[in-house]
């Protein structure tokens, strides 16, 4: 009989996984001698392909470091000061470097390569859940991003975007997926979520795997529904798309496939009216085997609303990946979220690993900041630590700092296997947003300057990501004193109000886009009594925390300390606008 193709790519799962060490060095010598001659790699190099010089004299970077190159081929210099392929483009990360955009430089191998990598990390989820390819379609909500033209002309897009619009995969679209090519590239993102609910309603019965690149995406989708199934049920009934859509394309997309269908709109009804929505998924789509979608890292925050939603599906957080590189894939597609582990894989990229301080539960905020500079080869790695990972690709990025923290937990073959722990520097998040430490605090100082013609100064603060309703928002805890001691009188309401906007205009770009498309909603401070930061330094310091080594988390993750937070709050204020 024909081995299945997902039976291939398990096959090729092991020799990678048992060859990694040989195949890691072959890589690294691949990509030095194609590009130990440009100008960036001649300095440290001269000219030689050598493993033990790459190590000894390439400097571990972060992106920054590298950005004057990219930009330089942004603006129309030649792209081989920074790698001998030619560049097709650029990758957009969804902002990783303090809440801005990164620019990746892309070459052509890149299509091919996400091809194995997908490839590879589908193969263990077929083999749980059989070729789903076969037995039905895929309702992923997928949103592209409109191209960005830099000055030399190339185009700048994210790489979700960049695989929809891959020729291979769009072949696919109208067999695998529900969502027709129009909706993914509807520049309006509240039109696309409608169709893209809409056509996966209408077939339902195909329906196989319910999912989205990252879990806050299906979250958000679900409650969409939850607002406007009576509206699609009503289009479904009349065969007529709503008026609510006016984009071309998806009223087309509409045009070819809807036809009025009261009994499926009835069925639907019946489903949706339920007073609880526990388990809606499954009850709306039967037939889906599983959710799909990242549920790791800042994304574990959804997990516990997706599982309501769910019915039991499992939630399947397939791969790891990242604008820079592709890395690990999860070879047990069924346990548990938070023991997700991502198995590396050896030909994607050159990985190093930089050993990172973290005592157990301690937050990585919280470790104490010795800088390390020696690194660990993937193979090298050991069970129970934690890393920062550095990756060297043959796209001109080399010893390049990630931002991720990763801990082993295991081994597959001779490759590790890794939980993600957390990103570096970024304090706060509720959707695909990611603010860092540095953007809070640049946002807490514009603001705070509102409180001293009142007399009051701000001691402390810190920030949670409320996603307990949709769409999140940010809350930040403000610990106030009098410059005087006036027995603590009330600072004004409306400047405090006043300090909310202002911290919303002085957030970043992908913040404030986020915040008018009402991705999130209004920033919200909460001011606490006094004594309450101290009260939350001895609730870490109980937990095992140094006292001389504290540093206040930037963000709050745990329940209890949110708790210790939340019962001294004197005062709630939210933004009462999006910012310009
Ligand atoms: P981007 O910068 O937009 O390319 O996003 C990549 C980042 O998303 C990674 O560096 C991680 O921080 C995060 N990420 C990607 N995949 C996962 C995953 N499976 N689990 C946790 N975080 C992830």
């Amino acid at each position: 009989m024909e081995a299945k193709w997902y039976e291939d790519g398990l096959k090729m799962i092991e020799e990678l996984t048992s060859n990694a060490e040989q195949i890691q060095d072959d890589l690294l010598k691949d990509i030095l001698s194609r590009n130990a001659g440009t100008e960036y790699l001649r300095r440290f190099l001269h000219g030689q392909p050598d493993k033990q010089l790459f190590k000894k004299n390439v400097p571990i970077v972060s992106y920054e470091d590298l950005k004057p190159y990219i930009d330089r081929i942004a603006n129309g210099e030649t792209s081989n000061i920074l790698l001998a392929e030619p560049i097709t483009g650029f990758f957009m990360s969804s902002g990783t470097s303090g809440g801005q955009p990164k620019l990746m430089p892309v070459t052509a191998e890149v299509d091919q390569l996400w091809a194995i990598f997908r490839t590879l990390y589908e193969s263990p989820v077929m083999k749980y859940f059989g070729d789903i390819n076969q037995s039905g379609k895929r309702m992923e909500f997928m949103f592209a991003r409109p191209e960005i033209e830099t000055p030399s002309g190339l185009k700048a897009t994210s790489v979700t975007t960049s695989i929809f619009k891959e020729s291979g995969f769009r072949a696919t679209l109208p067999k695998l997926y529900t969502s027709p090519v129009e909706t993914i590239f509807c520049p309006e993102t509240q039109q696309s979520l409608y169709c893209q609910l809409l056509f996966g309603l209408i077939q339902r019965g195909e329906v196989v795997m319910v999912g989205s690149f990252f879990a806050a995406t299906v979250l958000r989708a679900i409650k969409f529904l939850e607002n406007h199934w009576q509206e699609m049920c009503s289009d479904i009934k009349t065969g007529q798309i709503s008026h609510r859509i006016t984009d071309t394309g998806c009223r087309n997309a509409a045009s070819l496939i809807m036809k009025p269908n009261p009994a499926l709109a009835d069925l639907i009804e019946d489903i949706c009216n339920s007073k609880s929505w526990e388990g809606i998924i499954k009850k709306v789509w039967p037939k889906a085997k599983y959710v799909g979608c990242i549920c790791t890292g800042v994304m574990g925050q959804y997990t516990t609303e997706l599982e309501f939603y769910s019915g039991g599906l499992p939630l399947v957080s397939a791969l790891y990946a990242s604008s820079e590189a592709l890395c690990g894939i999860n070879l047990e597609p069924v346990c548990k979220p938070s023991d997700v582990s991502y198995t590396f894989l050896p030909n994607m990229s050159y990985f190093e690993f930089l050993p990172v301080k973290n005592d157990g539960n301690e937050s990585i905020e919280m470790r104490s900041n010795n800088e390390v500079t020696e690194t660990v080869d993937l193979v090298n790695v050991k069970i129970g630590h934690c890393y920062e990972l550095l990756v060297t690709t043959s796209r001109g990025l080399y010893r390049c700092k990630i931002g991720d923290v990763l801990r082993v937990t295991g081994f597959h073959n001779n490759v590790p296997q890794f939980q993600f722990v957390e990103r570096q520097n970024v304090a706060i998040s509720v959707d695909q947003e990611k603010t860092s430490e540095a953007d809070l605090f640049k946002a807490v100082t514009e603001a705070k300057a509102l409180l001293d013609p009142i007399g009051f100064i701000l001691t402390e603060y810190t920030s949670y990501a409320d996603i307990s309703s949709a769409p999140g928002h940010y809350v930040l805890f403000w610990e106030l004193k009098e410059k005087e001691d006036n027995h603590y009188t009330e600072p004004d309401p409306k400047i405090i109000v006043e300090c909310c906007l202002r911290m919303e205009e002085s957030l970043h770009y992908t913040y404030k886009i986020y915040r008018k498309k009402n991705i999130i909603a209004a920033l919200e401070i909460r001011v606490v009594k006094q004594g309450t930061f101290e009260a939350l330094m001895d609730y870490y310091v109980s937990k095992g925390a140094s006292f001389s080594q504290y540093k206040r988390p930037s963000c709050i993750k745990s329940k209890e300390a949110l708790k210790i937070l939340d019962s001294r709050v004197i005062g709630k204020f939210f933004s009462p606008k999006p910012p310009l």
